[in-house]
């Protein structure tokens, strides 16, 4: 069976792994390079309890890509030498004010009472823990499972390990899906047929641009994220810290990830003088030692953002097609159950979730 993936960032990168592996004969086919778009613009935070307001069927499918994280991650570095940097560093999201702190309390409750590790901490509990944390801070719900990846590095151990595997990378643009009596049977490539039993869309912010996918751009739109790094000798702090869109993700070697902007910008990847101070507002009230750090590097990226902030998986609109996109805010950390959600659904076995939720046609 020829399986064709247009798109190769982390979502059609990891399918096409998971897919290798069924000894399918596999094609991404990505108009740039490996996750040249979303996938290396992320902070990389496996965090589905920093990201959860309530329960529901995504916190349910980011806890299991959560769980899938640690041996996947062995599994690629095994596979493809590249060490993707997975850190169990855990995660604080802070509390500036009372009404904060009641906020958080509420969500820890929540959290407790659907099996979850979190606790609540007092703003002096937080300095014992990170004492480069905001003296202004007056609590923090902590969350010891929400880890974190580099992105980077997990791109390149996936292509890596994709390649070996058998799948095949060509570069070119999918200018529309060929449909033959109601179904879908390939792409156009750059003007040249190109033939599959199954497309796969996981084309991000763009996979409603592309003629055949049937997405309207209503529904799945980019959504922009500004970003910068700073270097400092040491990590300032071990925790992410999160309050609001603000964010600090320290990495191992004393770089520090911060985010972020939520901006429905269009196609537009400018990184701005209001997105950069904001940026850097929220992380240095987070940890003001960043004051005084090196700033390494910024950028912006565009998230595949939905109108239920939900993903669009599963069948697509004629027989054929599959659509894996619109993982917003989370792709990074949904690839893994993405990827093992698709190969179910390709060899034709029942979904381990519900996909119901996520049908791509669910907008109507
Ligand atoms: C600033 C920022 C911070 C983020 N932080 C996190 C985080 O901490 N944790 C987390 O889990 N997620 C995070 N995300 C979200 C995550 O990055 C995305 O959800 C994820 O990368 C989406 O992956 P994707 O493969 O669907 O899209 P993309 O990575 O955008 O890949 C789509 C690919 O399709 C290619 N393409 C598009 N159209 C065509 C075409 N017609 N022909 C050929 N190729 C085409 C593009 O070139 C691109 O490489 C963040 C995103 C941003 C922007």
């Amino acid at each position: 069976m020829k399986v064709v993936i247009v798109g190769g960032g982390v979502m059609g990168t990891a399918i096409a792994c998971e897919l290798a592996q069924s000894k399918l004969d596999v094609t991404v086919l990505e108009r740039s390079i490996p996750g040249a778009e979303a996938s290396t613009a992320a902070a990389g935070m496996l965090a589905p309890q920093l990201e959860a307001q309530a329960p529901g069927p995504m916190l349910e499918l980011s806890m299991r890509s959560r769980g899938l994280y640690p041996s996947w991650a062995k599994t690629l570095a095994a596979e493809s030498g590249v060490d993707v940097a997975y850190l169990e560093s855990g995660a604080l999201q802070l509390g500036y004010s009372d009404a904060h702190a009641h906020e958080l309390e509420a969500t820890v409750a929540w959290q407790q009472a659907a099996g979850l590790r979190a606790s609540l901490l007092t703003g002096a509990e937080v300095r014992a823990l990170e004492p480069n944390a905001a003296p202004e801070i007056e609590a923090a719900a902590h969350f010891p499972d929400d880890h974190q990846v580099d992105p980077k590095k997990l791109m390149q151990a996936l292509s890596l390990a994709a390649a070996k595997r058998g799948v095949t990378f060509k570069t070119g643009y999918v200018r529309g899906l060929l449909q033959t009596s109601g179904k879908v049977d390939g792409v156009d490539l750059d003007g040249e047929a190109l033939k599959a039993d199954l497309t796969i869309v996981a084309a991000g912010s763009w996979s409603s641009l592309i003629p055949g996918a049937a997405i309207d751009p209503k529904h799945l739109k980019p959504a922009r994220g500004q970003m910068v790094e700073l270097v400092l000798r040491l990590p300032p702090v071990k925790h992410i810290l999160k309050a609001g869109l603000g964010y600090v993700v320290p990495r191992a070697d004393g770089h520090v990830i911060c985010g972020t902007t939520v901006e429905l910008a269009g196609y537009d990847k400018r990184v701005t003088a209001e997105g950069l101070s904001t940026v850097l507002a929220q992380a240095t009230r987070a940890c003001p030692m960043l004051k005084d750090a090196t700033v390494e590097h910024f950028w912006a990226g565009l998230r595949p953002w939905t109108e239920d902030a939900l993903p669009m998986l599963g069948p697509g609109s004629q027989p054929g097609l599959l659509i894996a996109s619109g993982h917003y805010r989370n792709g990074i950390l949904l690839a893994p159950i993405t990827a093992k959600l698709v190969g179910q659904l390709v060899r034709g076995e029942r979904t381990s979730i519900d996909l119901a939720p996520f049908r791509p046609q669910r907008f109507g």
